[in-house]
């Protein structure tokens, strides 16, 4: 009687376990993998990694350039747009 219990129990375990790896994340999950999906790019004046969608785009010399602020945007025009 006490196998069977156990049986149960870990089948119970088992079939938990499943669900969870199998749920497709409505969770906090999704948003971690998200976030670990974004994209990141390099700000070419300070060097610093911004997330794409918060990097400020400019089109310099033909290139597409990522910038972490407008200050820096400024500072790398100054220096490469003449
Ligand atoms: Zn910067």
């Amino acid at each position: 009687m006490i196998k069977l219990i156990l049986l149960i129990l870990c089948g119970f375990i088992f079939y938990s376990m499943i669900s969870g790896l199998l749920r497709p994340g409505k969770s906090k999950r999704s948003q971690n993998q998200q976030n670990d999906g974004e994209v990141m790019v390099e700000d070419p004046q300070c060097g610093t990694y911004i997330p794409l969608s918060e990097a400020i785009k400019a089109n310099i010399h033909g290139r597409q350039h990522y910038f972490c602020s407008k200050k820096c945007l400024k500072e790398y025009k100054k220096v490469h747009e003449k």
